[in-house]
């Protein structure tokens, strides 16, 4: 407590102060350390090692759906090239269940000003991991517009009861422009989330959901729902310009709506998280992780979510080979298994190492995209952002200098973080990350390569500066959610 309350103290000093105050009190960092830092940053910023990984993953292994040959070529890929790197490498079993996408349509059948003999389409994609279809015939109802849950509970069973019911709440995308993209994406994603066990509750036959996501080109964007499966209707998204219409022509009159949804949920397989260790030099014991996901949905090649988090992690690992770096603490690249279908792989991981946590030293992960890197979130105690200055002056000669404290951690490291391990995760520009998440459109060519270069740049500055501080972390004690226990 003494010694961060010096810290404090120093930060809001002159650089003399800090100079004096610094000799009489262990600096988290030596100087030959600080230099290595920005040694560290400077050979990031010139290597192409992390987009020529996310290439392999997003153009030649393709789509990583959990339980999908491409999600288990994924773990091969990647646990072989952290070999190729030196790091001593295991897979630690998950079982995943293997979700089979098959016909998604969605016509209107009856609407106002409708020209006798012909349908509208609608653009519609089955959410993720339901075990629940629609007959090969499809279902033909009513539409029912609501704008929220809570709207929905307040309506009498007889007014849902055998109804398609449209959630049509709007992703604001003003929001995400303005650098709250996070903010909005919360904002809009309760429905997808939690609309379909609130619409069977209410009797309803079927649920769609306006895609929650920023662009306007007619992209439908999937997601999961209804986590823990217990609820048993057909759901699905619509794009936001079809939403928008049916809404139009609800105004106009009754309009009634063919839905044909005919994914399968097949038995649950084995899958892996990669975990790969290089064994610190004094504290072999501590562990620093670095770490994105490996599964991805179906619709695009997941190059944003979260192709890149996986190259950040592996580019790490290549740097700190290519440049003989042999940290205090250990240091452990993960690729989880399984975050789209409920931090499955990190939830397990969480269980199974729950006896070790308090040799977790730190954790990172990058789940937002690639886009413009800008400094550190921490997550956990508010101390943190203050330790991490002198790494954060390193950062800002690459205009990445900033530290901010955010409210939740990256996904995966949830089970970790309610067990007291502090967070972190680079800041990335998000204003374009929700127009791509999730849809057919997150490809290659919406990450920058010299972006992606400053991020490695980021969470390698970070983790060697983690795994060789002289200073204890500040730890929180948090109660564990139910879902994660
Ligand atoms: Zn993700």
């Amino acid at each position: 407590m003494k010694r961060i309350s010096r810290i404090l103290l120093t930060v809001a000093m002159s650089g003399t102060m800090w100079t004096a105050v610094a000799q009489t009190s262990a600096p988290a960092w030596s100087p030959s350390t600080l230099d290595a830092l920005r040694q560290l940053q400077s050979a990031a910023l010139r290597d192409d090692y992390g987009y020529e990984r996310l290439a392999h993953l997003a153009d030649n292994i393709g789509p990583r759906p959990v339980g999908s040959l491409q999600a288990s070529a994924a773990v091969d890929y990647v646990a072989a090239e952290l070999r190729k790197l030196g790091f001593d490498v295991r897979l630690e079993r998950v079982r995943v269940p293997r979700w089979i996408r098959g016909d998604d349509r969605c016509e209107l059948v009856q609407y106002s000003g409708q020209v006798p003999g012909t349908t509208q389409k609608i653009v519609v994609t089955a959410l993720g991991g339901l075990g629940v279809s629609t007959s090969r015939d499809g279902i033909t109802a009513e539409v029912l517009i609501v704008r929220s849950l809570a709207e929905l509970a307040a309506l009498p069973r007889d007014r849902v009861a055998g109804k398609t019911v449209l959630f049509y709440g709007q992703f604001d995308s003003l929001m995400a422009e303005s650098g709250f993209a996070f903010d909005a994406y919360d904002a809009a994603v309760e429905p997808r989330n939690n609309g379909r066990s609130a619409a069977e509750k209410a009797g309803a036959a079927a649920v769609l959901v306006r895609s929650v996501g920023g662009a306007q080109f007619r992209l439908v964007h999937v997601g999961a729902t209804d986590y823990f499966n217990s609820a048993h209707i057909p759901a699905a998204a619509i794009t936001a310009e079809d939403a928008d219409l049916i809404v139009l022509l609800s105004s106009q009159g009754p309009v009634r709506l063919h839905l044909v949804l005919t994914s399968d949920l097949h038995e649950e397989v084995d899958s892996y998280n990669v975990i790969a260790d290089l064994r610190g030099s004094e504290h072999p014991e501590q562990i620093v992780i670095v770490s994105g996901h490996l599964d991805s949905w179906d619709l695009g090649t997941g190059a944003l979510d979260d192709g890149a988090g996986v190259a950040i992690a592996l580019a790490t690992a290549h740097l700190f080979h290519d440049q003989k770096i042999r940290p205090k603490r250990t240091i452990r690249i993960v690729a989880w298994m399984g975050e789209e279908r409920g931090l499955l792989g990190a939830r397990s991981y969480g269980k199974e190492h729950a006896g070790e946590m308090a040799n977790h030293f730190a954790a990172i992960e990058t789940d937002s995209g690639a886009g413009h890197a800008m400094g550190i979130y921490t997550t956990g105690d508010r101390s943190l952002g203050t330790l991490f200055q002198p790494v954060a002056e390193i950062l800002g000669l690459s205009g990445a200098g900033v530290v901010r404290e955010f409210k939740d951690p990256a996904p995966d490291l949830m089970p970790l973080y309610f067990r007291g391990v502090p967070a972190f995760a680079p800041i990335q520009d998000t204003r374009k990350y929700f127009d791509y998440h999730h849809t057919a459109a997150d490809t290659l060519d919406k990450v920058n390569a010299k972006e992606l270069r400053e991020n490695i740049a980021v969470v390698a500055v970070l983790s060697y500066a983690l795994a060789t501080t002289s200073q204890e972390l500040p730890r929180q004690q948090l109660a564990l959610p139910e879902w994660l226990k």
